[in-house]
């Protein structure tokens, strides 16, 4: 998930009216806080009333777009709150839950993809967790906690530290000092070194039934809630990305060509891929991956007689296409797919990409 593709009112009613002036600083840009998401309540409830045996390392896992990330940092909230409701949950009001909501607690370190840049603090994308940020956070977990109830550490997404990062992790995992706690967040815990998956206690971030996730986002101000829905296949945060205008006329154009693999223009299609600068590019490689995949999953689907699950508005051309698929080439193109998608966090040329999952796609037909 990123952590930037939706604005929680919480962070609009700018946090930082609530730490006093000297307190204030010019220094780097505050990474944006992710409020706790309502279908979040009961399972957040149940896991603190566990708070005394709260693990040092918890991995909390799950799809994308369902909100783990916000899950995390609620959880730290809630362990570094000073005075925390009866069921566990944070209070909200108290110094320690202020600065975090803010950004700048001193007991939290959050190591995400969102990076305060080195000369004018202001926030950029990285692709990797690198491992000098995690050598200050083993630093900083060893001096005392600041306001006295402990230090908590978020990585977001776990999986993007690099081996050397990792392997950084690794003592503090092994001896966490007193009073520590670790969140690390994925989705794809089969990418986190085994090392470090198996002294995590694991945490299934949970999943909003439909009626929750449509009403969630109609309140959010989605005209068409099913439909987004549909297409992130129920997650609820991605579904709200791909409500953007823009997004859903290019998903529209993607969906088009698709269903005239014949005339599928490869060259084209692809350059839809170049516009903006190098996080552009990123995030319209990533959704065209994800309607390639979503699309072969559908062919898939209907060709074994059942309804397309993530297109149901382009119902008719996956009937028309799904018999002129062979379904092993398919089923070995899905995975394909997949794989490249999971491999998005490394440096890759994305037009290039496009180009070999087009040529490929037109190949199946
Ligand atoms: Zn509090």
């Amino acid at each position: 998930m990123c952590a930037a593709s939706w604005t929680p009112s919480s962070t609009r009613s700018n946090p930082r009216n609530h730490v006093s002036a000297d307190e204030r600083d010019d220094g780097p840009t505050a990474l944006p806080w992710l409020p706790l998401l309502p279908w979040q309540l009961e399972a957040t409830r149940s896991a603190l009333a566990q708070r005394a045996t709260w693990p040092h390392a918890l991995l909390v896992h799950g799809r994308r777009g369902i909100g783990k990330h916000a899950l995390a940092l609620n959880f730290a909230q809630a362990l570094l709150c000073e005075t925390p409701r009866p069921d566990g949950l944070a209070c909200g009001e108290c110094p320690s839950c202020r600065y975090a909501i803010a950004g700048q607690h001193p007991d939290l370190i959050r190591l995400e993809l969102l990076e305060p840049d080195a000369t004018d603090g202001a926030l950029t994308e990285v692709d990797t967790i690198a491992i000098d940020r995690v050598r200050t956070l083993t630093e900083s977990v060893q001096l005392t906690s600041h306001r006295g109830r402990a230090k908590v550490a978020v990585i977001a997404p776990a999986d993007r530290m690099n081996v050397a990062a990792a392997n950084a992790l690794l003592k503090t995992l092994e001896e966490p000092p007193a009073d520590t706690f670790l969140i690390l967040v994925t989705e794809q815990p089969g990418r986190v070194p085994a090392t470090i998956l198996s002294r995590c206690r694991q945490f299934a971030a949970p999943l909003p039934s439909a009626d929750d996730a449509r009403a969630w986002l109609a309140r959010t101000g989605v005209a068409a809630p099913e439909l987004v829905l549909a297409q992130a296949a129920g997650a609820p945060l991605a579904a709200l990305a791909l409500a953007d205008p823009d997004v859903q006329s290019e998903r529209r154009a993607w969906l088009t060509a698709l269903s005239r693999p014949a005339q599928l223009s490869v060259a084209a299609l692809a350059g839809r891929i170049e516009a903006g600068g190098r996080d552009e590019r990123k995030a319209r490689l990533a959704r065209a991956l994800d309607w390639l995949i979503a699309w072969s999953a559908d062919i898939a689907r209907v060709r074994a007689g059942d309804a397309a699950r993530q297109n149901p508005d382009a119902a008719e051309a996956l009937t028309r296409l799904a018999p002129q698929v062979a379904p092993i080439p398919l089923f070995r193109y899905h995975r394909l797919l997949l794989a490249q998608r999971a491999l998005l966090a490394h440096p890759l040329q994305p037009r290039l990409v496009v180009e070999a999952a087009l040529i490929d796609y037109k190949a199946l037909f």
